[in-house]
């Protein structure tokens, strides 16, 4: 069946705007990307994806190519929303300074999307606003308020709003929007979700080339509700993910103490349909462009309503013990971390990413930067970034250029060129006691002891 095609204009062009971008083109759809960022615009236009997100270079050429994605300045916004069907939000939404995410940028563009829609422009159907960035709940209302007030007071042509919050990870953010868990939409009325749901139908229906996917197909749930619980379920989610994390590492550190091996556990309990084997990953701990913001978020917006959440505060303090379990275990073999050369592996806050936002990996750096020591970082993609961010920490393309004089190697993101790292090589260029850290569990204790490296991972007995 053909689909009905839509023009979109996408308002950030960032991981979740331009994968969503590129994603809606590849399905048949008409995508403008819009981007505040003269710079970023430029690279677009130019064929270059401005960050590492695998096989996104390739879908943007390819669409752009088809003529079905282009890339314009936010001069072009006025233009691009009064002739599009529906509209992204995909801006940025950091951490504010009482934790609260800051809607500054959602703000900006609601006004910039109220003033193109000023004055009377009759429209076939209603304008889809729909809100991507992870907002606080009650955010579509009041982008909605926001539209008319850029309309100056002027009638606004129709449009309505909706969410539908973004669950792509770093790293497989094309795979994750083309196969999806699932699409939440929410919207007070049914005719947002209705053209939400056409939006996204080869999605839902999964009718388009799918050799991506060996799986075998089945639809999409497609998940409709009102405003407010498609904006909560996104912070929920990432908070039950948060605190799955935090909990497998209580069980870990319980572990080192009896002698149990969280591995072990983690496999068993995994293999529990209700609790599920993913995010069982001891080590230390969560980070990134979301987790410790959308945390802080909904924590923030609990003390609005003057309502407690002790589990979601344990799930925080827990984290942030786990970092501190790193340089725990680094004094106890080291003793002392001054003038001790220390590698960092892994920069970014996860592998398949140059994402260093909530990076674990620059935390640590800055402890023990503290303590005397020196740092040396290495990643196979975020290293020049890292440096510009950390000037103390030197940073090496090569790992084992890295490694060599070390006295510990700290694995902090398990990049694949980490995880394959030659444990006999790294223990011939360390120096004594040759201590590996392994703050993944992602390389095998085994054959790194047999090669003479003092292994230390977390949980494992
Ligand atoms: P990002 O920083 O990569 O991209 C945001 C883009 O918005 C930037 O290119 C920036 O220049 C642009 N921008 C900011 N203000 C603008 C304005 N006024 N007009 C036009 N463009 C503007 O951010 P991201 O990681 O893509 O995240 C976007 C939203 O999606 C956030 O709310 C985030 O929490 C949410 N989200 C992110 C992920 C993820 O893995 N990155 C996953 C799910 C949800």
């Amino acid at each position: 069946m053909p689909i009905e095609i839509f023009e979109v204009g996408v308002i950030g062009a960032g991981y979740v705007g331009l994968a969503t971008g590129a994603c809606l083109a590849h399905l048949g759809h008409r995508v403008t990307c819009l981007d505040i960022d003269e710079e970023r615009v430029t690279s677009l236009v130019e064929g270059r994806v401005p960050f590492h997100e695998p096989g996104l270079e390739e879908l943007v050429a390819r669409t752009a190519l088809a003529g079905r994605l282009s890339f314009a300045g936010t001069e072009g916004l006025a233009g691009v929303v009064r002739g599009a069907d529906v509209v992204f939000i995909a801006v940025g939404t950091p951490q504010g300074d009482d934790g609260s995410a800051d809607l500054s940028n959602v703000e900006s563009v609601a006004r910039q999307v109220g003033s193109a829609l000023a004055g009377p422009a009759p429209r076939e159907r209603p304008l889809v606003v729909v809100n991507k960035s992870t907002v606080p709940v009650g955010s579509g209302d009041y982008v909605s308020g926001l539209i008319r007030e850029g309309a100056g007071g002027e009638d606004v042509a129709d449009f309505l709003v909706a969410s539908n919050p973004e669950f792509l990870r770093e790293g497989s953010a094309v795979y994750d929007t083309l196969f999806p868990d699932r699409i939440v939409v929410g919207a007070d009325s049914r005719e947002p979700l209705e053209t939400m749901r056409m939006l996204y139908e080869p999605i839902i229906g999964q009718t388009f080339p799918t050799e991506m996917d060996p799986r075998p197909k089945t639809t999409v749930p497609f998940v409709t509700t009102d405003l407010a619980s498609a904006e909560m379920i996104k912070y929920a989610s990432n908070a039950f993910l948060a605190t799955k994390i935090s909990f497998i590492n209580e069980i870990a550190n319980l572990c080192e103490l009896t002698g149990a091996d969280v591995s072990g556990v983690a496999t068993g309990i995994g293999l529990d349909g209700r609790i599920g084997s993913r995010f069982l990953n001891p080590g230390i701990g969560w980070g990134g462009s979301c987790f410790p913001k959308d945390v802080a978020a909904l924590r923030a917006a609990a003390r609005e309503y003057g309502h407690e959440m002790p589990l979601l505060d344990a799930t925080v303090t827990v984290n942030e013990r786990q970092r501190g379990r790193v340089i725990q275990k680094l004094e106890q073999d080291l003793h002392t971390l001054r003038d001790k050369r220390i590698v960092l592996l892994g920069l970014s806050f996860k592998p398949n990413t140059d994402d260093l936002r909530g990076a674990p990996s620059i935390e640590i750096a800055r402890a023990l930067d503290d303590l005397g020591a020196k740092v040396v970082g290495y990643d196979p993609v975020a290293g020049k970034a890292a440096a510009k961010l950390l000037p103390a920490l030197q940073v090496l393309f090569d790992p084992n250029d890295a490694i060599e004089g070390a006295h510990a190697v700290v694995v902090v993101t398990e990049w694949e060129e980490i995880r394959d790292l030659d444990p006999k090589k790294a223990a011939s260029l360390m120096l004594e006691p040759k201590l590996v850290v392994d703050g993944r569990n992602a390389l095998d204790p085994a054959s790194w002891r047999e090669a003479g490296i003092l292994y230390r991972g977390f949980g494992r007995g």
